[in-house]
C-alpha cells in the first residue's frame, strides 16, 4: 500500500517534470499558460491530465485534434513513480526523502533535456548547487565541508578535463553544463558521492560510447550527452554509495 501510494505520488511529480522538460529549454514559464496540446494549442483539461491514466484513456492522442502525444510523457511519469518507490524502499519515510526526491527530480529533468537538446539548463544546476549547500548547512545533506569540497571537486575535475581536451584537440568536448551538473551533485552528495558518480558515469559513458561507435562507425565527433550518465552515476551514488565505497576499500585495497 505504501509503495502504491509512493508510485502514484511519484507519477504526479513526473507529470510536473514533463512540463519542466518541455518548457525550460524554450525559456517558457513552468506555471503559465496552463497545459495545452503542442499541436493544436487546445487547453488540456484536468480530467485529461491525469498521470499515466489519461494517456491510456486517450490512446496517446489529443482529445481535440487527435495528434499523437509523445510516449515520453507516460514514460517520465512511470520512471518518476518507480524512483520514488525505490527511495522509499531504500530510505524509509523520513524528512530526507523530500530532499532526495528533489535531487532525483532534478536529475530526471536534466537527463531528458540533455538527451533532447544537448544542453543542461543553468536554471536547474546553478540553484541546485546553492540548494544543496544550504541543505548541508541545515543538516539535511552531507557534512558542510563534504558538500563544499564536493562542489569544488565536481566542478573542478570536469573543468580540468574539458580544458585539457580543448588544449589537446582544439575543439570543445564537454559542455559547461556537465561541469555545473557535477558541482550540483557534489553539493547534494559530498565529495565521496562525486567520486562514485565520476567512476560510474565515465564507465557507463565509455561503454555506451564505444558501443555506438562500433554500430555507427568510428566517428568520435558524434556527440553523446554526458549528463544522463552523470545522473545515473549520481543516482547509484545516492542509493548505494556507502556500500560501493566499502566494497572498493575491502576488495581493491584489502582494508
Ligand atoms: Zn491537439
Amino acid at each position: 500500500m505504501l509503495f502504491i501510494s509512493a508510485f502514484l505520488f511519484g507519477a504526479i511529480i513526473g507529470s510536473f517534470l514533463n512540463v519542466c522538460i518541455w518548457r525550460l529549454p524554450a525559456g517558457e514559464s513552468i506555471a503559465f499558460p496552463p497545459s495545452h496540446c503542442p499541436h493544436c494549442k487546445a487547453r488540456i483539461h484536468s480530467w485529461d491530465n491525469i498521470p499515466l491514466l489519461s494517456y491510456v484513456v486517450l490512446r496517446g492522442r489529443c482529445r481535440v485534434c487527435r495528434a499523437p502525444i509523445s510516449v515520453r510523457y507516460p514514460l517520465v511519469e512511470a520512471l518518476t513513480g518507480a524512483l520514488v518507490v525505490v527511495l522509499v524502499w531504500r530510505f524509509d519515510m523520513s524528512a530526507r526523502l523530500a530532499v532526495d526526491g528533489i535531487f532525483v527530480a532534478a536529475l530526471i529533468v536534466v537527463s531528458v533535456i540533455d538527451l533532447d537538446h544537448q544542453i543542461i539548463p543553468d536554471v536547474i544546476s546553478l540553484p541546485g548547487i546553492v540548494i544543496g549547500l544550504l541543505l548541508a548547512v541545515v543538516g539535511w545533506g552531507p557534512p558542510v565541508q563534504a558538500s563544499l569540497i564536493g562542489v569544488l571537486l565536481g566542478g573542478g575535475t570536469l573543468y580540468a578535463v574539458a580544458a585539457g581536451y580543448q588544449l589537446l584537440t582544439g575543439r570543445e568536448g564537454m559542455g559547461g553544463g556537465d561541469i555545473k551538473l557535477l558541482a550540483m551533485i557534489g553539493a547534494f552528495l559530498g565529495w565521496r558521492g562525486v567520486l562514485v558518480t565520476l567512476v560510474l558515469g565515465s564507465f557507463g559513458g565509455a561503454v555506451i560510447g564505444l558501443g555506438l561507435m562500433a554500430l555507427r562507425g568510428a566517428d568520435s565527433r558524434v556527440p553523446i550527452p554526458f549528463g544522463p550518465f552523470l545522473a545515473l552515476g549520481a543516482l547509484c551514488a545516492l542509493l548505494f554509495g556507502d556500500v560501493l565505497i566499502q566494497w572498493y576499500l575491502h576488495f581493491a585495497l584489502g582494508l
